[in-house]
């Protein structure tokens, strides 16, 4: 067993989900109303380990969207179809160091990395690129399905339609990266491009089942609960590697320093962090710090790693 001590292990998530319980910091995304309606009371955290051991504390089964956290695994999705080469030959690795959708590219004329709307919106453009939308869709929703063992995995058109009608920036940064000639030549409509970008954004999980997608990435690629290889090796390290510097908006460099493991989050109030070769954690909580990540997810993994690191050594240099 990967965990040992199991029970003290669950005992003392129990008592840091209860810890961060209390805070009360940080306000719920605004910018459309299905994400202003959002509870702030939400609190979720599910674990899943690469041998299928499972706790879960609060709302883990209340539906929300991925948003930004879809990006983490539309690359993976991307990068095991078409190899880490033709997908870098559009998109960067680099921290950008700027806004997540700022309207800015490399200096190559490449978007910085997959982890920024410019790069995520490239990225989906590439999946799947020679069949219809609707088949794209499908393929895509498949992907997730078996990423998380075949558990919740739905859709919330709402928030599709609202993402799509205050969507000024995206067009701008679209338009602005189709005059660099950023996306690959399949590339005819930038509307169904973006469409597609906001319908994955858009796809719903719970806790549960985004912290088993997030223990297949712990896992290498295998789904703990089907032992089904649903990412490839290599696009399965090159996803944690960009999680770790870019996956926390501009708090980035931050909390890799601080907690030292791959995390990608989203402003709906979800992030998913990764143990390698140990577990997937979700955490779910909407409201955001000024840098958009979520207050209660940030500040567990702070006290998770502060607390827990010396049992557990989970930092990535830990066996230093
Ligand atoms: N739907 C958002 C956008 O593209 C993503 C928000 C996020 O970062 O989670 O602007």
């Amino acid at each position: 067993m990967v965990i040992p001590n199991w029970i003290t292990f669950v005992d003392k998530i129990r008592s840091l989900y209860q810890e961060c319980k209390e805070i009360r910091d940080g306000q719920v995304a605004t910018y459309i109303p299905q994400l202003a309606r959002m509870s702030p009371d939400l609190w979720a955290v599910s674990l899943c380990t690469v041998d299928g051991q499972r706790a879960s504390f609060g709302d883990v089964k209340n539906h929300f969207c991925v948003q930004s956290v879809s990006k983490a695994f539309n690359y993976a999705i991307v990068a095991s179809d078409l190899g880490a080469d033709v997908v870098h030959s559009y998109v960067g690795q680099e921290p950008s160091g700027r806004l997540f959708n700022e309207i800015c590219l490399d200096s190559t004329n490449k978007p910085h990395n997959p982890m920024v709307n410019s790069g995520a919106i490239v990225i989906t453009s590439l999946i799947k690129n020679k069949i219809n939308m609707a088949d794209r869709f499908d393929y895509v929703l498949n992907q997730y399905r078996k990423i998380a063992g075949n558990e919740y995995i739905g859709f919330n058109n709402a928030t599709f339609l609202s993402e799509r009608a205050t969507a000024d920036r995206n067009y701008a940064l679209s338009y602005f990266m189709k005059e660099n000639r950023c996306f690959p030549k399949e590339t005819e409509s930038l509307t169904d491009a973006l469409d597609f970008y906001f319908q994955l954004c858009s796809v719903e999980v719970t806790c549960e089942s985004l912290a088993v997608m997030a223990s297949t990435l712990a896992n290498g690629g295998v789904c703990p609960i089907t032992n089904e290889t649903c990412v490839a090796p290599n696009p399965c390290r090159d996803v944690l590697s960009l999680m770790y510097s870019c996956g926390m908006y501009d708090a980035s460099g931050q909390f890799s320093f601080n907690v030292g493991l791959p995390a990608k989050s989203g402003v709906s109030g979800a992030m998913i962090v990764v143990v390698p070769n140990v577990m997937g954690i979700c955490l779910f909580s909407p409201p955001l710090d000024t840098l958009g990540n979520s207050c209660r997810g940030v500040a567990f993994c702070k006290s998770f790693f502060q607390k827990l690191v010396s049992t557990f050594n989970f930092h990535n240099y830990d066996c230093l």
